[in-house]
C-alpha cells in the first residue's frame, strides 16, 4: 500500500510535551496501545497518532462589565486531518487545559473515523467558568477567541461546534465573527448553530438521541427488553444528559436518578424529566428538587440500575470506584468518563460498555449533516436527519459489536480497533510527506 512501514519515525527524546501528562490524553494513548494486541498496528501510524498535528494557544482579553480587563487562556488543537477537516467542539470550563484539549481532540479523531465521517479530529476550549460571566462578557469572550483562532479554522480546515459550556448562541457569535472577517456569511465554519442561520434540525438533541440509539442496539444484543421496568440513571443534566434522559423516558424506560454539578435526585418510582428541567430553569441547579431524595454525583454511579449514562465530565469511573458500579449497560454520553483500568474491572464484572467514541458520536454525526447542508444550501427534514443518524450509528455499532465478538475483546478496545483500522488504511494510502 505504501512504504510508510519502512520509515520508522523516531520517538523524540527529552521533556514531556504539555499534553502527555493529562489523564484524558494518557488514557486515550493507553487504549490505543491496547489495540496493538488485537491488530498489526503500524508503528509509524501509532507514533503519528500519539501526538497532535498542531496546537494553538491564544490569550483572550475581555473587558468585563466593571470596566476591568481579564485575560483568559484559550486553545485549539488539530489532532489529525487525514480523513478531512478538523472537527470537534469548543469547551468553556475552569478545568480546560492544553492537555485536556489535546486529549479530547485525539478522541475526536477516533470518533470521526469510527463512524466513517470524512473529518479529522480537533478540539478547542477556554479556561473559564461561563456561569460567572454576563451575556455581554460571554459574547466578548467568544468573539475575541474566534478572532484569535480565525486563521486556524474554516469550512475546509477545521469546524468547531458546541461542547460543555457552549451552546447555539455561542456558535452564532462564532459564525458571525468569522463571517465579518470574510465579508459574507460563512455558515460552514461552525456547527450546532441556531436553525435560522443554517443550523440543522435534530442537532440539539442529536448526542442524546445517539446515546439512546446505541442503547437500543445493545439491549437487542443482550436480550434486554426496554420498558417501564428498565431503570436508568443519568449523571449530568446539560445538553447530553437532558436529551438522553428525555429520549430514553420517551421510549418507555424509567429514569430513576439524575445529577448535575450540585448533586441531584433519586426516586425509585421514576422522575419526570421535563419537570426536572423546569426546576433547573427556576433554581439553576438540581439540588433541592422535591421529586425525590438527594443523591450525590458519585452515589449515582453505584445505583443498581439497568442503564447508567455518565454525561458530564471525564474521569468519573476510576480504579477507585469501578467495583461499585452495578449497571448492566454503561452508555458513555461524556468524553472519557472511564479510565482504562476501571474499564478492565467493568469488563470482568460483565458490564456491557458502549464506549464514548461510539455512544456520544450522534452529536458530531449530525454536525456533519449540518456542515453538508450548509455547503449545499439544501436543508433536510428532522425525520431525514434522524433516519440518517440511525443508519450511521447503528452501522458503527454493528462493526464494533462484530469485532468485540469475533476478536473476543472488550467493547472499548473493539471501538478503538475498528476506528484505527480505518484510519490507518487512510494514512498508509496517503503515505508519508515529503
Ligand atoms: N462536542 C461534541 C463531541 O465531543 C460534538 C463535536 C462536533 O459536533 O463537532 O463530540
Amino acid at each position: 500500500m505504501s512504504d510508510a512501514k519502512n520509515d520508522v519515525i523516531d520517538e523524540e527524546e527529552g521533556g514531556e510535551a504539555p499534553w502527555e501528562g493529562h489523564p484524558i490524553y494518557k488514557n486515550a494513548l493507553n487504549i490505543m496501545r491496547s489495540v496493538g494486541d488485537v491488530i498489526d498496528f503500524d508503528v509509524n501510524v501509532f507514533a503519528r497518532l500519539s501526538k497532535p498535528r498542531r496546537v494553538l494557544y491564544v490569550s483572550v482579553p475581555v473587558r468585563m462589565d466593571d470596566g476591568s480587563i481579564k485575560t483568559f487562556d484559550g486553545y485549539r488543537v488539530h489532532h489529525n486531518t487525514t480523513l478531512g477537516p478538523g472537527k470537534g467542539g469548543v469547551r468553556y470550563h475552569p478545568g480546560v487545559s492544553l492537555g485536556e484539549t489535546a486529549g479530547l481532540a485525539l478522541l475526536m479523531t477516533l470518533k470521526n473515523s469510527l463512524v466513517r465521517l470524512p473529518l479529522g479530529g480537533a478540539k478547542g476550549g477556554i479556561k473559564v467558568d461561563p456561569n460567572t460571566l454576563s451575556r455581554r462578557e460571554k459574547q466578548a469572550l467568544t468573539r475575541r477567541y474566534t478572532s484569535e483562532v480565525a486563521m486556524f479554522i474554516g469550512p475546509d480546515k477545521d469546524i468547531p461546534a458546541p461542547d460543555i459550556g457552549t451552546d447555539p448562541q455561542a456558535m452564532a457569535w462564532m459564525m458571525d465573527t468569522y463571517s465579518m472577517h470574510a465579508g459574507y456569511a460563512v455558515p460552514g465554519v461552525v456547527t450546532g448553530k441556531p436553525i435560522e442561520i443554517g443550523g440543522s434540525l435534530g442537532r440539539l438533541d442529536a448526542t442524546g438521541r445517539g446515546v439512546v440509539y446505541c442503547i437500543i442496539e445493545a439491549a437487542k444484543r443482550l436480550g434486554l427488553e426496554l420498558g417501564p421496568e428498565t431503570d436508568v440513571a443519568v449523571q449530568g443534566f446539560g445538553n447530553v444528559g437532558y436529551h438522553s434522559a428525555k429520549i430514553i423516558a420517551n421510549i418507555g424506560c424509567r429514569v430513576v436518578a439524575v445529577t448535575d454539578v450540585s448533586g441531584g435526585v433519586y426516586n425509585k418510582n421514576g422522575l419526570d424529566v421535563d419537570k426536572l428541567r423546569d426546576w433547573v430553569a427556576e433554581n439553576q441547579v438540581l439540588k433541592g428538587c422535591p421529586q425525590g431524595d438527594y443523591i450525590s454525583n458519585e452515589e449515582l454511579l453505584f445505583l443498581p440500575v439497568d442503564i447508567l449514562i455518565p454525561a458530564a465530565l471525564g474521569n468519573q469511573i476510576t480504579v477507585g470506584n469501578a467495583d461499585k458500579v452495578r449497571c448492566k449497560i454503561l452508555a458513555e454520553g461524556a468524553n472519557g468518563p472511564t479510565t482504562l483500568e476501571a474499564n478492565k474491572i467493568l469488563d470482568e464484572k460483565g458490564v456491557f460498555t458502549i464506549p464514548d467514541i461510539l455512544a456520544n458520536s450522534g452529536g458530531v454525526i449530525v454536525s456533519y449533516f449540518e456542515w453538508v447542508q450548509g455547503m449545499q444550501n439544501f436543508f433536510w427534514s428532522e425525520k431525514d436527519v434522524n433516519n440518517k443518524l440511525w443508519e450511521i450509528i447503528s452501522n458503527a455499532f454493528n462493526r464494533v459489536f462484530e469485532c468485540h465478538q469475533s476478536r473476543n475483546v472488550g467493547m472499548r478496545t473493539s471501538a478503538f480497533t475498528v476506528s484505527i483500522e480505518h484510519l490507518s488504511r487512510a494514512m498508509l494510502w496517503r503515505g508519508f510527506f515529503p
